[in-house]
Formats: C-alpha cells, structure tokens, sequence
C-alpha cells in the first residue's frame, strides 16, 4: 500500500525546505522527497551575500541550516525522483523511481537546471573541462586559464569566485552588455584577473580527445573567428525549468515553467508550485523562501477546508 502524508514537497531546495518546515510546523505529516542532497542550487553556490541574516555565507552551509530547521518539527526528507503526480481529485498520488506516496496537497519546488549551450564538443568534454558548476570543479583549474560563456548572475559570480583560484577568467558574453547585477558587474570589471570577450558566440569546445584546451569564437558583428586556449570551459547561459515530470497535468506554461497566483496555487486545486520552478520575475534564495512560506500556509488553509467539507458530507 502507498505510504500516506497530508503533503508531499517534491524537491528539498531552499523553496522546498520552507514549504516543509511550515507545513510541519502546522501539524501537518509532511514528505519532501528530493532526487539529490537537501540545499538544491545553493549547493552549488560558494558565497551568498544576499541572504538576510549573514553577511556572507557559504552555499553548504545555509543549505546545512535550512535543512537542520526544516526537519524540526518533524517533516520527513526521502530521498528518491519523482516521475509523476496523478490527480485523483482529493488524493494525489506521487510516484518515484521507487515508491508510490498519497498526499492530500503537493508543493512543486523542483527548481530549474543549467541549458546547455549545444554546440560541438561540449558534450564530448564534459567532465574533461567543461563544466556548470565552479564551485564543484572550479579547484581542478587551480593557476590555468578558464573562459566561462554567459553574462547573467550565474557567469559573473562564478567567474569572481573562479578568479580566486585560476591564473584568468575570460568571460565570453553574445552582447556587449551584462545582464547580471551592477554590484557584480562592477566588482567583475575591477578584477585583474578577469577578461571580457564581447559580442561573441561559443560555436565548438576544442580538445585533445582527453581534455579541452580552449574554445572556438566567432565574433556576431564581424564574424571574425578565432581561438581562446583554455583549460576549462564554463558554462552559464540559463535556466530550464524541472517539470518534465508534470506536463501531462497541463500545468505547465509554453516554456516549462508553473504558473501560480499569489497564493503559489497552480491550475489545479491542491497542487502548488514555488520558487524557481514557478513562472516568476526574480529567482533567488529569498523569494523561493518566500514562495516556501507561503505555499506552506496555503496548504494548510487547503486541507483544513478538505477536512471541513468531508466532515460536512458525514455529518
Ligand atoms: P532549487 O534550489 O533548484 O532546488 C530544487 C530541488 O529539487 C533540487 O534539490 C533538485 O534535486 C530537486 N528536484 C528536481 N527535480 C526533482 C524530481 N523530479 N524529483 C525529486 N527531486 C527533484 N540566489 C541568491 O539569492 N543568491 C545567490 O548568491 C545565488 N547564487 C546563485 C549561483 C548560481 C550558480 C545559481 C545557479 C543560482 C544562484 N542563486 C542565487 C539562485 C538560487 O540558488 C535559486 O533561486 C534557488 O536555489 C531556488 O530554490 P528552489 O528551492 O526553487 O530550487
Ligand atoms: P540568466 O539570467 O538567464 O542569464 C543567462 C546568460 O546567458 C545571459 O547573459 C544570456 O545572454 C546568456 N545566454 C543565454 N543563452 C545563450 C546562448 N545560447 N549562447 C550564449 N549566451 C547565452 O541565467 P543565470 O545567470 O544562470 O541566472 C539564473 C537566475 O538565477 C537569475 O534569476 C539570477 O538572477 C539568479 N541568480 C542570482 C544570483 C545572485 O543573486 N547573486 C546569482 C546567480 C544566479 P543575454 O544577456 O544576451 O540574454
């Protein structure tokens, strides 16, 4: 028989963990199953410094904490991935690689993956000097030459913390302007260590067969080709949505991402989306928090009024 919880929150990133703790926290049975560790993005961050409440905080580490609250009041983390919520109406069944799990309300909180930039060689050297994460790889490139391709947040903040470790940074960005923050931005142009190739695509990783030593460039005002030589590739170019598990719900947006209204409700009643997931202006720690809190409130709301109505039925 299915294991049964008033909520299950799919994904235990910084929006999951929230929706847990105050779900939890409002005596509900809570499940939040996760396909990885517990932090979701935040593992892959060094330094966060907009996080209210620190200064600056290592990515682990607030994951470390926001997990060590969440399960607090006794919400359950499994670890295992889901491949797919049925609507039953009052039950939603949730199915993993592994188990079966009944709920009364379902948080969304799967969070969004790194696109790939989809040019040749990035396949073959992955693992080999093509990277999406400098916080897990950023260490093998210690005094070599990387590029990182992009010219959001994500490029800019990596390439600051890839600085601290590498001999350059060339960051190879399609327009002549960034996209990320000004206050990295600015810290990014008074690097020394940090270079800037614009109006340029990424059109093939080169290599060796073994490892990369640098990319190919093609500049889109001029055409111009040529060569960066580089030890490391790094890739930021973007966000996909994680919902490939919920599109026959129809709940999904032309681009992947949920749609939800104020109360983080989707389409469907008793299914909720939050954080970076949804379809959203700002994806950050802090509004996925905020999503989590409110999403956790909701259900409550959602299942008290479940509750009321059956109650109502016997009576
Ligand atoms: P996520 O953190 O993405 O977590 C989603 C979780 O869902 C993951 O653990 C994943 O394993 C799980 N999951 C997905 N699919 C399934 C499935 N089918 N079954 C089970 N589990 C599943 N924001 C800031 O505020 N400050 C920063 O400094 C900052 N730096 C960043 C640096 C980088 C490199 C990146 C990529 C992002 C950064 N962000 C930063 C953004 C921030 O990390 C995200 O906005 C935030 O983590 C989103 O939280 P979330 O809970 O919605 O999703
Ligand atoms: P993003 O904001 O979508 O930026 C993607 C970058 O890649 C853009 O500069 C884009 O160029 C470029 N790009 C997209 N497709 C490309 C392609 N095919 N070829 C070459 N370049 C391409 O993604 P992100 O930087 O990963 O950020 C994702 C989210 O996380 C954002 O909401 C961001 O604010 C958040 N985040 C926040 C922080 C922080 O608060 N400190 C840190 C990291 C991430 P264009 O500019 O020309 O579109």
């Amino acid at each position: 028989m299915a294991k049964s919880y008033d909520v299950v929150v799919i994904g235990a990133g910084p929006g999951g963990m929230t929706a847990a703790l105050y779900a939890s926290r409002a005596n509900l049975s809570v499940a939040m199953i996760d396909r990885g560790i517990y932090g979701g993005q935040m593992n892959n961050t060094a330094e966060i410094e907009n996080y209210p409440g620190f200064k600056s905080v290592m990515g682990p580490d607030l994951a470390q904490q926001m997990y060590d609250g969440s399960i607090n009041f006794g919400a359950e983390y499994v670890y295992g991935s889901v491949e797919s919520i049925e609507d039953k109406g009052e039950v939603k069944l949730i199915k993993t690689d592994s188990d079966e799990i009944e709920a009364k309300a379902v948080v969304i909180a799967t969070g969004s993956e790194y696109k790939k930039l989809g040019v040749p060689g990035e396949k073959e050297y992955g693992g080999k000097g093509v990277s999406y994460c400098a916080v897990c790889d950023g260490a093998f490139f210690r005094n070599k030459d990387v590029v990182v391709v992009g010219g959001g947040d994500s490029a800019i903040e990596e390439s600051l913390y890839l600085s601290k470790i590498v001999n350059s940074v060339t960051v190879i960005h399609r327009r002549d302007q960034l996209r990320a923050q000004k206050v990295i931005q600015d810290r990014a142009f008074a690097d020394e260590k940090i270079n800037f190739i614009w109006n340029s695509n990424v059109v093939e990783v080169l290599g060796d067969g073994a490892k990369v030593s640098g990319v190919k460039v093609v500049n889109n005002q001029t055409n111009e080709e040529s060569v960066v030589d580089a030890s490391g590739a790094f890739i930021y170019v973007g966000l996909l949505p994680m919902t490939d598990p919920f599109k026959d719900l129809g709940i999904t947006d032309e681009n992947g991402w949920i749609p939800t209204n104020d109360h983080m409700e989707t389409s469907i009643p008793g299914i909720f989306a939050i954080g970076d997931v949804r379809e959203k202006e700002l994806r950050q720690i802090t509004t996925a928090v905020g999503d989590g809190g409110l999403a956790g409130q909701q259900v409550f709301k959602y299942i008290e009024e479940l509750n009321s109505n059956k109650a109502k039925q016997q009576a």
